[in-house]
């Protein structure tokens, strides 16, 4: 933090204090955002956020800092005082240290530029320096309080995630009006049961409805339970990002030296709508988060055979027959569904399917050139009594569970019961188990999934916050128990923090492992996810429209090298509906997840053409290109279609889609990123159109006509730049 050398410190510092009325301010900016702050004598601010060339958006209220802690069962208040000798600040980064005395805390307000480009990143910690434990109240990451014109048009986005199911709508883009009240949640098991809300990606953005279409977006890196919430009334649009205050009061304890971090947040400017802040904002996501070993290898990302098409039955025979097929169709990746283990949190093969071990399966398909991965539901425990399985029965890990089970419970075939990773116990053992996985199993991909984050906890002897017991629900739902109360925010905090050490740390002992972030399908979609993972699964549908819809919404946000689509069995009368069904999957990461061997040789043939299209046209488009949602969401009914430009290489492509209508046999769509006045080369690849020159402005004016006779097919359009040829 404190790269600042102290001549240059004192010369900024001296600058600012002639503002020492109304406190100290700094300005960090990026290419696309600029933000200046304010250090006042008991609260830090937000002053203002300005895209370059747009009307600056006005804060008007300081950071709610948290008013009182708890120590020895009673509630003391804090004086919070600017500590200016330990503030630090310079071009990439501000800390602003607030003090109280007495009780004795120090809570550092952050932000920080990680990259030239994109949003700018915020977080606060409170640290109890007390020589007695504290409970603090919750702080938010970050509310605002903007001050708007009551007459100004604005637009607000925020994306669903995939979940089990993408929904008719996903991506909502609606009118922020007069007495406007909006919150969106996410946590790790959203939708679980069927009277909850929708979850969304934690994220927001909000859009002036001007020729510029600028405006500002924020985000959680966190996967816990947190909220973004929203409101407009008169001149002012406020609101606030962090963990999720409901069902409250949260709390959470701090042992004397411990600290509290609220998630990482991130704020960004941008113009040219929802594209324009995507295109940003995947770059940055891929350059923050992201992690540079996977982004490296250029077969990221990687074409997939998952051995899910047949579900359960997965065995040795079954496994190398999948290898050879899939070494034939040219993927690189050959991955291990449920199935292959002795039982629920029995993470050994089974000897009767998998008599030669599973290394023996993963050095097969290394052997053929391919990489190996492996479905593991790590966090479950089961009843199996084998040496070194997870027994949730088991004295020694009975406690790990969210609640006592009944002595009638059971794991179903593939799920068990939720330990709570925020136990050091949980965790040590956890961290141990994948280690073992990874390294006994031969691993290139690991992929977790079910419920990896308990939901409440009913212990009273975990490290979070205990259960109100005037305020809780116990129920069953997946073969597990579950508990919602008070602490579920606290629960989600400690546990997810611990996957991510989790995590961490096995990255760092394998550098070039992959991640597969899956939790019952598109239910962890998020940016903390992002940060500690390297492609999601992202939604738990999928037939091609299911696929195509996840896609539309996810790409909003995350880069779409991450955003893994499965392939399944689905009717294919025509070889056109075959194509369909399998671009469907491959805007993204492409795993394919029915019997290759049940295809005809016909549909044999194209897979592999596919396949090599995929990597040598389509992949290096899905790395590195921006990308435009060139039509509204797939309905399966209408046209639709998402497009790839890369500026520098001057090549993209656009991915059509026909629907069900009979008499919609032509669409144009209305490309972005291109030069009116530019000759482009148009070729489609499936020979549906002879290939053509058009100029940028017909392109993105009249738009690309597509023609397809079928229903439910599909055409790939490669567009290059003239003088690229
Ligand atoms: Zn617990």
């Amino acid at each position: 933090m404190h790269r600042m050398r102290q001549g240059r410190w004192i010369s900024l510092f001296c600058a600012a204090a002639s503002l020492a009325s109304i406190g100290q301010t700094a300005t960090l900016r990026t290419a696309d955002t600029q933000i200046v702050v304010e250090a006042a004598a008991s609260a830090p601010r937000l002053v203002s956020l300005q895209i370059p060339g747009q009307a600056k958006w006005e804060d008007r209220v300081s950071e709610p800092l948290i008013e009182a802690i708890e120590i020895a069962g009673k509630s003391t208040p804090l004086r919070w005082q600017f500590n200016r000798d330990v503030s630090r600040f310079d071009e990439q980064q501000v800390s602003f240290v607030y003090e109280s005395a007495s009780p004795h805390l120090r809570l550092t307000w952050a932000w920080r530029v990680p990259v030239t480009f994109g949003p700018i990143e915020h977080q606060t910690s409170i640290e109890n320096l007390e020589s007695r434990a504290i409970w603090i109240p919750l702080q938010d990451s970050f509310a605002f309080n903007w001050q708007i014109d009551p007459q100004s048009r604005l637009d607000h986005l925020y994306v669903e995630k995939g979940a089990n199911t993408p929904s008719p709508v996903g991506t909502h883009q609606v009118a922020l009006t007069e007495g406007y009240r909006w919150t969106g949640t996410s946590s790790t098991y959203g939708d679980l049961r069927d009277d909850q809300p929708r979850e969304i990606i934690p994220w927001s953005l909000v859009q002036r409805q001007d020729a510029a279409q600028s405006g500002w977006y924020a985000g959680i890196e966190f996967s816990g339970r947190t909220r973004i919430s929203l409101e407009r009334t008169k001149d002012s649009l406020h609101g606030a990002l962090g963990l999720n205050p409901d069902p409250g009061p949260f709390r959470t304890h701090l042992a004397p030296g411990e600290s509290f971090e609220t998630p990482v947040v991130f704020l960004g400017g941008f113009r040219d709508g929802p594209d324009g802040a995507g295109n940003v904002l995947r770059r940055w996501v891929r350059a923050v988060l992201g992690n540079p070993e996977t982004w490296n290898n250029l077969h990221y990302p990687l074409t997939v055979n998952n051995s899910w098409g047949g579900g359960m039955a997965v065995n040795e025979e079954i496994a190398l027959r999948m290898i050879r097929d899939s070494s034939d169709l040219g993927l690189e990746m050959f991955h291990v569904d449920a199935g292959w283990f002795r039982g629920v949190g029995d993470w050994y093969p089974n000897p009767q399917k998998f008599p030669h071990g599973l290394a023996a399966i993963s050095d097969d398909a290394h052997n053929h050139g391919l990489k190996f991965g492996l479905w593991v539901d790590w966090t479950q425990a089961g009843l199996s009594t084998e040496h070194g399985a997870l027994n949730a029965r088991d004295p020694r890990v009975r406690g790990w569970m969210v609640t006592d089970l009944p002595q009638n419970w059971e794991p179903e075939a593939f799920k068990g019961q939720t330990i709570d990773l925020g136990v050091p116990e949980a965790k040590q053992w956890a961290q141990k188990e994948v280690e073992r996985i990874v390294t006994d199993y031969h691993l290139d991909m690991l992929e977790h999934d079910g419920y990896l984050v308990a939901h409440g906890c009913d212990r009273t002897d975990h490290p979070h916050a205990a259960p109100d017991p005037l305020n809780k629900c116990i129920y069953k739902s997946w073969g597990a128990y579950w508990v919602d109360s008070s602490n579920s925010t606290d629960v989600s905090y400690h546990a997810v923090r611990a996957y991510y050490d989790i995590y961490s740390k096995l990255r760092k002992d394998h550098p070039g492992l992959l991640f597969e972030i899956c939790n019952d399908g598109g239910r962890m979609v998020d940016f903390g996810s992002a940060a500690h993972g390297d492609y999601f699964s992202i939604t738990d549908t999928y037939d091609p429209l299911s696929n195509r819809r996840a896609f539309y919404d996810t790409s909003q946000v995350l880069p779409a090298a991450m955003l893994e689509t499965y392939v399944e069995k689905w009717p294919t009368p025509r070889i056109e509906n075959f194509r369909y069904m399998l671009r469907s999957g491959m805007m993204g990461w492409l795993t394919i997840m029915t019997d290759t061997n049940a295809w005809s040789a016909e549909q044999h043939a194209e897979a592999k053409k596919e396949v090599d299209l995929y990597k040598k046209e389509l992949r290096p488009l899905i790395r590195d290109a921006s990308l435009y949602h060139v039509s509204p969401r797939p309905d399966g009914v209408h046209w639709d279609g998402i497009q790839y430009w890369n500026a520098d290489r001057q090549r993209g492509v656009v991915y059509a889609f026909r629907g069900t209508i009979e008499r919609e046999n032509t669409h144009s769509f209305v490309l972005g990123g291109l030069q009116a006045s530019a000759r482009y080369v148009v070729k489609f690849n499936d020979h549906s159109a002879a290939d053509r020159k058009m100029m940028g402005r017909e392109l993105m004016g009249p738009g690309l006509k597509v023609t397809l006779p079928l229903q439910n097919s599909s055409e790939l359009i490669f567009i290059e730049g003239e003088g690229n040829q």
